[in-house]
């Protein structure tokens, strides 16, 4: 018979497993990869193949992810023994590539044994583990389609990855120390002579910064026991307050750090070496690494280089990404010495090249799920499997901050590896580069392409500019639920709720805290905050102080606490926001959280987006139990008015409430209201479910009181897992529903 398996069944040592089960069957046959997946001939007595059929889902390779096994009865040939033929060249391309994988067990035995010939030897990999996404230049994913077809194998190596019993069989980055890429460490514009890898410990213990080569691109490097160290590299990175995360030699390190959970260790082990971000345990780090935050980043060694560096450090090191401030990462080479000069003392880099910049993903476990923030190396580019599928290849651009794009056909959502922020040229061509690698990749030719609403997102002007394509404006917080619903595998319909910082209205007001009654087709407003001005327009992002104005004397009027008026440009803000002039409204949940945290004095401003918000959480008292109450008038809108927050918030401040406090209230008054608003709309629409999206559920607090307190009152409660909750996850949303307009 014909056998065809599709999926991730190519460099994760498929034919080898094929070939060893068909020999112990006794079956005769042969296996081979084309560019469609995995192809095979097999030859035997019905019962033994209906055998075999029934090992090659349950015994797969654990990089393999079988997709689709389809059987086609043919003549015996009477052939004898079982081979493994030749890759042909071209076809379609429609075979999955692996993402990259972190080093597995085997290939630690090995580096850690003074007998093995790749002993110590930082790129070690086999079929099983190592780089895959990140070096691959086309398909079929083959050598010389990698950045590894620069470097010609030994003899030895050849021979492994030629034997099909060997664990190295086709393993494409197959390597040594007498043939593959090698380490070096450079200062000054100079390589170091010596052992680069206690060099580069010696210098981390003496609290220099290191800039290390990973997968997916560079790092900066600092003890993370060394608080000048950690200072130093903020101020030199121009990252004044973000968190750093923390990269530990092992699982017993991560708890001494972090308190670590069974799904948290699963997660911090998994083959895909996400950063955790766990609550924080009884040893800390220094203050500099993640200031005022209750939870810390923490990721396991994923390379072998990782493992060596830190089995030497046997501490917590700093490994954040090689950039300056909100540029994106590091990956050429060439480019390192002129970009991070400013910033690194050292380079510890390598010649194996990375083809395409990844950044670290980012998890988090929540109710018994993993829930990725950012979803980049070790998942990019296993694709979304949706429930409802793509009727023909769809483009989706996604937002501006934390973009993705998605690239879609049959059941497959190609959601992209994380690019950044839409800013600058730097990402820009990330976004345009990374489109065209994953049509070809997946043999993708995009009839339709799908975008945002907002007329000044680059993502839209490209999207605008494929003029070759049919164009599918999608609303933002549409995207956002549709999001949720394809991340849950489901279609609608559900009571959206898309609380976020901003995005462009149908009405050209800028919304940010949706109800909408969505499905994947469309969707109807049907609660909103009551919109405020947004003084100043972005700059308003930039400085929470104006907003706090803003919904100030929307709640006072002449009757402001004068605590407030007396403040600098506090009157010209005021009657900005009372012109109307540059002043656009918006009923963004994130432009609430920013007027609370600033009242209160957390920040008038901040230096990334959302931070004031994150800091008002981190400022929260989880134990409180009281609650500001927001009223809703109207009906159609319902009306949420988020004054009513701003007067109780005021009042306690008056009564010296602490801060804790009334962080605390706050939140669970904007759960109470969520809750209350989707009780008055199952009432007028009769749907139970609610999908909770957008990045304001990123907030840890507030997703949980919303979550209880919805199920508390008999809702079907969507979240996110698989996509991220915040911008990173619109793009799915956006190809989701330009599937229905096919
Ligand atoms: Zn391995
Ligand atoms: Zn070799
Ligand atoms: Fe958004």
């Amino acid at each position: 018979m014909a056998l065809r398996v599709e999926g991730i069944v190519q460099g994760v040592g498929f034919r080898p497993f094929v070939h060893g089960l068909a020999t112990r069957l006794g079956l005769a046959g042969y296996v081979g990869n084309d560019a469609a997946g995995v192809f095979a001939e097999i030859e035997g007595d019905p019962e033994t193949v209906a055998d075999f059929l029934s090992a090659l889902g349950e015994q797969a390779p654990p990089l393999a992810t079988v997709d689709r096994v389809t059987v086609e009865p043919r003549p015996c040939q009477g052939t004898a023994g079982f081979d493994i033929v030749a890759s042909p060249r071209g076809g379609a391309a429609s075979t999955l590539i692996s993402a990259d994988s972190a080093t597995c067990d085997d290939c630690l035995a090995e580096l850690a044994d003074p007998a093995d010939r790749r002993y110590r030897y930082p790129f070690i990999n086999c079929t099983q583990c190592g780089p895959r996404f990140t070096i691959v230049r086309g398909v079929p994913y083959d050598r010389p389609l990698t950045t590894m077809a620069a470097f010609a194998m030994c003899a030895e190596c050849a021979r492994e990855y030629h034997d099909p019993a060997d664990r190295r069989f086709h393993a494409q980055p197959v390597c040594c120390p007498a043939c593959g890429p090698a380490l070096e460490l450079r200062r000054d514009g100079k390589p170091v002579p010596g052992d680069p890898i206690s060099s580069t410990v010696d210098l981390l213990r003496t609290g220099a910064i290191v800039a290390i080569k990973g997968l997916g691109g560079y790092h900066l490097a600092v003890d993370a026991r060394d608080d000048e160290a950690a200072t130093r590299l903020r101020s030199r990175k121009h990252r004044e307050d973000k968190p750093f995360a923390v990269m530990v030699p092992d699982l017993g390190h991560a708890r001494d750090l972090c308190e670590v959970d069974d799904l948290a260790a699963t997660l911090l082990t998994s083959r895909r070496r996400p950063i955790v971000l766990l609550p924080r345990g009884r040893r800390a780090v220094a203050e500099a690494v993640a200031p005022g935050n209750r939870q810390l980043g923490v990721m396991l060694p994923y390379t072998p280089l990782h493992h060596l560096l830190l089995g030497a450090v046997a501490g917590p090191v700093v490994l954040t990404s090689g950039n300056v401030s909100d540029e994106p990462i590091v990956y050429r080479d060439d480019e390192v010495e002129d970009r991070l000069g400013g910033i690194a003392d050292a380079f510890l880099t390598h010649d194996r090249a990375i083809h395409i910049r990844t950044d670290d993903s980012v998890v988090r476990p929540f109710g018994g799920r993993e829930q990725l923030q950012r979803r980049s190396r070790g998942y990019v580019p296993e694709p979304v499997i949706t429930a409802t599928g793509f009727p023909d290849h769809i483009l989706a651009c996604g937002a501006e901050l934390k973009n993705t794009f998605c690239l879609a056909k049959d059941r497959h959502a190609f959601v992209s590896h994380h690019i950044g922020d839409l800013e600058n040229y730097e990402t820009l061509r990330s976004f345009t580069e990374g489109i065209e690698h994953f049509q070809r990749l997946f043999d993708i030719r995009p009839r339709i392409v799908a975008h945002d609403l907002h007329p000044e997102y680059l993502s839209t002007k490209y999207a605008l500019e494929r003029d070759e394509l049919a164009a599918v404006g999608v609303q933002h917080h549409h995207a956002h639920i549709a999001a949720c619903l394809a991340d849950n595998g489901e279609s609608g319909p559900v009571l959206g709720v898309a609380f976020d910082g901003l995005g462009y209205g149908s009405d050209a007001t800028l919304w940010g805290g949706e109800f909408l009654l969505a499905d994947l087709v469309g969707f109807e407003r049907l609660a909103h905050l009551a919109p405020v001005p947004m003084p100043g327009g972005t700059a308003a992002i930039k400085q929470p102080w104006r907003m706090a104005a803003a919904y100030l004397d929307a709640t006072f009027g002449a009757e402001v606490p004068e605590t407030f008026a007396n403040r600098p440009q506090w009157q010209n803000v005021v009657s900005l926001a009372r012109s109307g002039v540059h002043a656009p409204l918006t009923s963004s949940a994130g432009r609430l959280f920013d007027a609370v945290a600033a009242i209160v004095g957390i920040r008038d401003t901040v230096n990334y987006e959302g931070q004031a918000a994150i800091e008002l959480e981190q400022r929260a008292d989880p134990t409180e139990t009281g609650c500001y109450r927001a009223g809703l008038t109207g009906t159609d809108p319902v009306l949420i008015a988020g004054t009513e927050l701003i007067r109780s918030t005021v009042d306690d401040l008056r009564r010296g409430v602490p801060t804790p406090v009334i962080a605390a209230r706050f939140h669970n008054g904007i759960a109470d209201v969520i809750i209350r608003t989707c009780g008055v709309l199952r009432k007028s629409t009769g749907i139970g479910t609610v999908a909770l999206s957008g990045g304001v559920f990123q907030n840890l607090l507030l997703l949980r009181r919303t979550v209880q307190g919805l199920a508390a009152c008999g809702f079907r409660v969507l979240t996110h897992s698989r996509v991220p909750t915040n911008d990173g996850g619109v793009s799915l949303g956006q190809a989701v529903v330009a599937a229905t307009r096919c």
